[in-house]
């Protein structure tokens, strides 16, 4: 791989080379029949990933245009929607929709549980709502929703199920033809970024629809976007020839290669391997003594939010990190300095997985911890390696 640093931070996510020769091939008309073929693969892809029988759309924008267009698109200013938070990423559904007049209710976790599911049986018993939105992977805490549990209680009450996978699609599983106990019990709407498990820079906002959340969007009339209502989009994604804004044409031939790389190691198997990557970092980190902020058996296997040690400087340690080019991020709002977060999704290998082990625990011990890193590499390889893939 011709990266130069190890970029294991949540989003962006390590490059591989046929991304990048993807991406620096020749820039066509985004009309041109060479550059249509390629994207209608791209969109071809990208549905088999989700097994949806509906729309997908890839279009210019970061995850949160994607959003953007899954809130416009399902539900009108007025309407009722209940947002499922565990963190930063899930609290931006709040002011996301009021912004476009949406009423807004809230259940939230404490910041590295998962919320409680009685809870939210009671809201959606008091009150109709549109919609309900779910992050799977809430990137500020590492904590996965459990879609198994709440997918099932969303439906059992009418309202669209709306997930945020951002930090997950491609990963963690997300099957739009999967029923969640009943029939017809299905999420309606995944939404995700080009730039987390999928592997591929930033700057694709993708989506997909359903049946039944294409049907909302068709009671719904006029929607208070342009750019974001999918109905301008619709005619590119049956016919990408055709023009409604300009797409970013090297982007999709990355996000092509990606998607070709993601169906070529399976949906099962990379939904193992992230997995069994996210237990073997946090297992081997808390040989360091250092403890992940979501109890293991609600944490995503994309990405891990882990607390510092009694005396470890979260700045210092960050940078000593930095010039040996392993780069991971600091934590968000009241974690800031108390934890930082290390993600170990899409292209990102076990090798690297294994070298981050090692420096992490290098510079502790240079920052004045005494810390077994052979122990700790041994451990990660344990678990990480327990399955073959
Ligand atoms: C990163 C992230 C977002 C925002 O995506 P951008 O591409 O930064 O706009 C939204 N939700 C989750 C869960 C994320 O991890």
């Amino acid at each position: 791989m011709r990266n130069e640093e190890m970029l294991l931070i949540p989003g962006p996510t390590p490059v591989v080379d046929s991304i990048y020769d993807a991406l620096a091939q020749e820039t066509r008309s985004h009309t041109d029949a060479r550059f249509a073929a390629i994207f209608r693969e791209a969109l071809e892809r990208t549905k088999e990933m989700l097994k949806t029988d509906g729309e997908v759309f890839v279009v210019s924008g970061s995850g949160t245009l994607a959003m953007e267009m899954a809130i416009i698109n399902t539900v009108a200013p007025g309407e009722k929607i209940l947002v499922i938070s565990q963190g930063y990423f899930g609290d931006r559904f709040i002011k996301l929709g009021q912004a476009f007049g949406v009423l807004v209710d809230v259940v939230q976790s404490e910041w590295g549980k998962q919320v409680d599911p009685i809870e939210v049986e009671k809201q959606l018993a008091g009150t109709q709502y549109k919609a309900v939105t779910i992050t799977h992977a809430d990137t500020s805490t590492g904590v996965a929703a459990d879609l198994e549990v709440l997918v099932p209680i969303i439906k059992q009450h009418g309202a669209l199920v709306i997930l945020d996978g951002v930090c997950a699609t491609a990963a963690m599983e997300e099957d739009m033809s999967k029923e969640y106990g009943e029939a017809n019990a299905k999420i309606d709407v995944i939404l995700t970024g080009s730039q987390k498990a999928i592997g591929v820079p930033p700057g694709l906002a993708i989506v997909a629809f359903n049946q039944t959340a294409l049907a909302a969007r068709e009671k719904l009339g006029q929607v208070p976007g342009y750019y974001t209502d999918i109905y301008n989009w619709i005619p590119i994604m049956h016919d990408p020839q055709k023009y409604f804004a300009t797409p970013p044409v090297n982007l999709v031939y990355a996000y092509n290669e990606g998607m070709r790389l993601v169906l070529e190691e399976g949906m099962e198997k990379r939904y193992k391997r992230h997995t069994a990557y996210g237990k073997a970092v946090r297992a081997a980190l808390a040989v360091y003594g250092m403890k992940a902020l979501a109890e293991e058996t609600a944490a995503a296997a994309t990405l891990s939010c882990i607390l510092y040690p009694e005396g470890l400087d979260d700045v210092g340690f960050r940078a000593a990190l930095a010039q040996k080019g392993l780069i991971v991020a600091g934590a968000l709002a009241h974690l800031a300095g108390k934890a930082f977060r290390i993600g170990h999704m899409g292209n990102t290998t076990e090798e690297m997985l294994e070298r981050a082990i090692v420096l992490i625990g290098e510079t502790m011990n240079e920052q004045g911890f005494s810390v077994d890193f052979s122990k700790a590499v041994d451990v990660f390889k344990g678990i990480a390696t327990a399955q073959a893939f």
